[in-house]
């Protein structure tokens, strides 16, 4: 067992700790942060397992703070309201993605980008996530999940979904735009679902030919096996957007061949090494590299009112708490399809 916060309040919390870098988690028991005004106490239910926790986990971003609770796709039960809290009520189920606050003051957060303020605070970076039977946490940032979603389903649309939805109203995308996503995991069995739900002519691009048949049913209408070069030299200029998915190396170039003039490349997912594609294309083909992370609070309420009318589902292994050192193995070794997620029992 692991004490890993030492503030003083009159009940522990329980969850799994990861105690230094690369470490299996650890059961761990510590006292929650006071019950501010605005905070909400929240019985956590389910919490989705995004690969960022594993890079928080490895330290990969050189930002990790050690011992904590990994987890930012939280969903619960509100169990205690801060006496300023109007909005949400005892019982009310909702949702925690990577964001847990803002300055709410500058000019992002008064202009609707919140995502994008210096002040930005990770929900599980330098505080106790999800992976735990409770979190207190500032109430704008708990989102109310509509009654169509379960909650296994929802939970990595907290991060996973947003991070894919927000592009596509970012970048204006239309339903007459042809969209190709870049990618089928656990980001892009998302992005063809939302794509395919606004209308879009939707095709999926991976490398893995076993993924046709599913990307088909999640929506997709044509696929591209991209290992096959001249499969992708047809599909040339022919793509509005491209919505990178993929967090491996790729010819960046290729994809940016695929675009028409004017098209934009957006990515969501992180190649490990930088980008490298002809200036003169994306000069005289006046299109766009672009990126996306997460999305406003706004956003994600809307996403969520979309993926509720629109039956967006994300395909989950579900796992009991008890063995997340299980599902985090899994997902190291890319076998999760694809998303897992975490059930506090
Ligand atoms: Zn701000
Ligand atoms: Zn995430």
């Amino acid at each position: 067992m692991t004490d890993i916060v030492s503030s003083q309040t009159d009940m522990k919390f329980s969850g799994f700790s990861c105690t230094s870098k690369g470490r299996a988690l650890e059961t761990a028991e510590y006292d929650p942060k006071t019950l501010k005004d605005l905070d909400v106490e929240i019985a956590i239910s389910h919490c989705g397992i995004c690969h960022s926790d594993i890079h928080l986990i490895d330290n990969d971003w050189g930002n990790s703070v050690y011992p904590f609770i990994p987890g930012h796709e939280i969903i619960g039960q509100v169990r205690a309201l801060g006496r300023s809290v109007k909005h949400l009520n005892i019982g009310d189920r909702v949702g925690v993605g990577w964001q847990c606050g803002v300055c709410f003051i500058c000019d992002l957060c008064t202009s609707g980008y919140e995502n994008l303020c210096p002040d930005s605070q990770p929900t599980c970076v330098g505080r106790n996530g999800g992976y735990a039977n409770g979190i207190r946490v500032d109430s704008r940032f708990a989102f109310p999940i509509p009654s169509a979603l379960s909650s296994e389903n929802a939970a990595p649309l907290l991060c996973g979904g947003i991070t894919v939805y927000s592009p596509f109203r970012e970048y204006d995308i239309k339903p007459k735009d042809k969209v190709a996503i870049v990618g089928v995991g656990g980001l892009g069995h998302l992005a063809v679902q939302f794509a395919n739900a606004m209308g879009c002519e939707v095709t999926a691009i991976s490398h893995s030919a076993d993924k046709e048949d599913e990307a088909k049913s999640l929506g997709a209408h044509r696929f591209i096996n991209s290992s096959n070069a001249f499969l992708m030299s047809q599909a040339n200029d022919s793509f509005d957007f491209v919505l990178s998915t993929v967090s491996v190396d790729v010819d960046w170039q290729k994809c940016l061949d695929l675009l028409s003039p004017n098209g934009t490349l957006c990515f969501v997912g992180a190649s490990p090494t930088q980008i490298s594609v002809r200036l003169m294309d994306v000069i005289m083909g006046q299109k766009r590299v672009a990126g996306s992370g997460i999305g406003s609070p706004h956003r994600i309420k809307e996403m969520f009112s979309f993926a509720a009318r629109h039956d967006i589902q994300s395909m989950t292994e579900l796992y009991p708490i008890g063995q997340v050192n299980e599902a985090l193995d899994r997902i190291r070794e890319g076998k999760v399809r694809y998303r897992a997620v975490l059930e506090m029992r």
